[in-house]
């Protein structure tokens, strides 16, 4: 059956756009980008010559009237439909937020694919306005750069690392004789050539990131208990720091008088998970001085699954807060000059929850704290039930009959690991190892999201910041 209204509706609704001049309407027309604008329930009220084009309709007719997201049929990047309730693009619409992605596919009526850079913007009053693209092109030429850069900074490294190495052996008393000018000018060189190396990994590392073939391998599981387990790692750097590490979370319901913690479905990519808490506690315990408090809180946020990240640090400056998820930028000022990094860490951290269809913000207060967030779209216990479901069937399904009997362990070991995950998110706050839990009101900093999970304030010198 067509997504698409075959016949002209009887009362067709309002097709152009209100109040708009001539000179608007023309430019509206002639332009390559697809706009349609959209009422509050999400029905089409007008799109322009491409965005018909672009869903492979020849008449606004037939797309005025229709609900959105039977018009922009959408997969994700990886060539899945996407249920609408896991849109994110359906919770910025419901949520009354702009949004913009380059992660989707679109299917045109006629089943032809492309890549388009989709972006919604508020009107100010009920209507909302959908822009679009096609950008195959566009990503051909970045993977072609990228498998530029990639190939250079590969081959360079390799000559690189010999200079350091030679540099190395003629600073080293016990193989090279050299003057004490000699010496000076080779640790400066050496210094140089390290610093170069270290650049060529960085380049590495992005050109892997902006790889748009990496694709997220989404399973389904309960947030809470996997963030628990990342925390481990960081209890004796944060110890070793004088620093308290804080995890607990105030999803909490009360259950026949009892607080119990709600567990957070999710469908989510482990390894980009990991580099995304990893980069935001190794920062938050980095930029944090010794006697602070670093805090991971996981909780449910409007519906949808937070991971905030808040310490008793340095705090970032309104100025910085808007570019710190840009690649390569890092604050300067006198207290970021002493410690390291390459500012690609929060980068690292907002592509991969785009990549898994989350979105990333900021606040802080500059010498008090910063806050950092992490939302996910939310899965009922139905959905997850399901999709564990549907990957012990996979799973089971890869079992070969000669090898039944070494299958059937891996059947049990991957069940008994799932059911694990629902006990540890469902039974009550984790605490993450030796980290203290910080219970249901605590507070890790008072600039904190707090137990309202009030992610975008922004009051007084505070700077809020959304990806
Ligand atoms: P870096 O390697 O420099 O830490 P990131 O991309 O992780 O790179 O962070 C970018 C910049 O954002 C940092 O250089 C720092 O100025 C600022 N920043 C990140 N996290 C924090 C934090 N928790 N507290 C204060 N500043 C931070």
């Amino acid at each position: 059956m067509s997504i698409f209204r075959k016949n002209k509706p009887e009362e067709p609704a309002e097709v152009k756009p209100s109040g708009g001049s001539l000179m608007a309407e023309m430019a509206l027309n002639s332009i390559a980008e697809g706009v349609l604008i959209i009422d509050a329930s999400g029905v089409i009220k007008f799109a322009n010559p491409a965005a018909i084009r672009m869903v492979g309709a020849t008449d606004l007719y037939e797309v005025a009237g229709l609900y959105i997201f039977s018009v922009l049929n959408l997969e994700d990047a990886g060539g899945q439909p996407i249920p609408e309730d896991m849109n994110p693009m359906k919770g910025a619409i419901v949520r009354g937020e702009a949004f913009s992605s380059r992660d989707f596919i679109l299917v045109t009526r006629s089943g032809k694919k492309f890549p388009i850079a989709l972006s919604l913007f508020l009107s100010g009053g009920a209507e909302k306005i959908i822009t679009f693209r096609n950008i195959a092109q566009e990503l051909e030429k970045e993977n072609e750069q990228t498998e530029f850069i990639s190939t250079a900074s590969h081959e360079m490294r390799t000559p690189v690392a010999s200079i350091e190495g030679y540099l190395g052996l003629a600073l080293n008393p016990s193989t090279a004789t050299i003057d004490e000018r000699a010496r000076k000018y080779l640790t400066e060189a050496h210094a140089a050539s390290q610093h170069l190396g270290r650049l060529f990994r960085d380049l590495l590392d992005i050109t892997k990131l902006d790889d748009n073939r990496a694709r997220a391998h989404l399973v389904p599981v309960e947030l809470t208990a996997e963030v628990a387990k990342f925390l481990e790692d960081f209890k004796q750097m944060a110890a070793e720091k004088g620093l308290r590490l804080l995890f607990g979370t105030r999803n909490l319901s009360s259950a026949a008088g009892r607080k119990v913690v709600m567990p957070l479905y999710v469908m989510i990519d482990l390894d980009f998970l990991r580099e995304i808490v990893n980069n935001l506690v190794e920062n938050a315990i980095k930029y944090t001085p010794e006697g602070g408090t670093v805090w991971v809180d996981v909780q449910d946020y409007q519906g949808q699954a937070m991971i905030a990240v808040s310490d008793t640090g340095i705090g970032i400056a309104p100025e910085d807060l808007a570019h710190i998820f840009q690649k390569f930028y890092r604050a300067d000022n006198s207290d970021t000059r002493t410690i390291g990094g390459t500012g690609l860490g929060l980068y690292i951290v907002k592509k991969r929850t785009e990549q898994m269809g989350g979105r990333v913000s900021a606040d802080s207060v500059l010498s008090k704290g910063s806050n950092f967030y992490v939302l996910f779209p939310r899965m009922s216990q139905s959905d997850y039930n399901r999709q564990r479901q549907i990957m012990s069937n996979l799973e089971a399904m890869k079992i070969e009959k000669p090898q039944a009997v070494q299958g059937k362990v891996g059947e049990v070991t991957l069940s008994a690991a799932m059911g694990a995950g629902i006990a540890g998110g469902a039974s009550s706050a984790v605490v993450a190892g030796g980290a203290e839990s910080a219970g249901a009101n605590g507070g890790a900093n008072s600039n904190s999201a707090g137990a309202n999970g009030a992610a975008n304030s922004n009051s007084g010198q505070n700077g809020t910041t959304q990806k």
